[in-house]
């Protein structure tokens, strides 16, 4: 199977995405994650890319689209994949659409996560990410008295991208150059919407029908 998880930033893509891969068995492919790595090591990709995840601007193009073409071409891909995060302007939805052309792939469907600005605005000012196994966890529910990981005892940080001024300038990219993305793959009619509000095993249950 073949999704792609659509939505606004602290939608909760990611952690429905790592829990779908495991349900269903398939590769959950993040360029954020991807990107957050480069940048941690340092390689030449990361520096590229640090100063616009800082500014909450998208990477250009050319450096995602050369991301996923790669990623999509490896071994565990084959058997499905979810993409987290990708695409998010309308030339990366089209270099997509050539890429599994390529690959002779097509996509399933495309589930678009719906929730609210001022709840998305209070979720993601309270995430919290484990700098060792990338756990994510939110201070509205999860309680990190000591500051560390509950899962491995890491340092839990917050990422620079998910401070308020940042966020509202996450939010703008969204509406003008990612939203459009939705109307492309509704078009093609593979786009579902599901409702993200919920608890996370619900919000889980409904995605899974979704892609059924
Ligand atoms: P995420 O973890 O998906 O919220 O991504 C974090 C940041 O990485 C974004 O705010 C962008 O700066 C960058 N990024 C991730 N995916 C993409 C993409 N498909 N196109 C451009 N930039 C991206």
């Amino acid at each position: 199977m073949r999704i792609i998880l659509f939505g606004p930033p602290g939608v909760g893509k990611g952690t429905q995405a790592k829990i779908l891969s495991k349900n269903l068995k398939i590769v959950h492919i993040a360029t954020g994650d991807i990107l957050r790595e480069a940048v941690s090591r340092g390689t030449g990709l990361g520096n590229k890319a640090k100063s616009f995840m800082d500014r909450g601007e998208l990477v250009p193009d050319d450096i995602v689209i050369g991301i996923i073409q790669e990623r999509l071409k490896e071994h565990d891909a084959r058997n499905g994949f979810i993409l987290d995060g990708f695409p998010r302007t309308l030339p990366q939805a089209e270099a997509l659409d050539k890429v599994f052309d390529k690959l002779g792939i097509k996509i399933d469907r495309v589930v678009s996560m719906e929730v609210d600005k001022e709840v998305l605005m209070n979720r993601l000012t309270s995430r919290r990410v484990c700098r060792n196994c990338g756990s994510i966890f939110n201070l509205l529910v999860d309680k990190l008295d000591d500051s560390k990981c509950k899962k491995c005892g890491g340092e839990i940080y917050q990422r620079d991208d998910d401070k308020r001024e940042t966020i509202e300038r996450r939010f703008e990219v969204y509406q003008n150059q990612t939203k459009p993305v939705k109307n492309y793959y509704s078009v093609k009619k593979l786009l579902v919407e599901v409702d993200g509000i919920g608890k996370i095993d619900e919000v889980t249950s409904w995605l899974k029908s979704a892609v059924k």
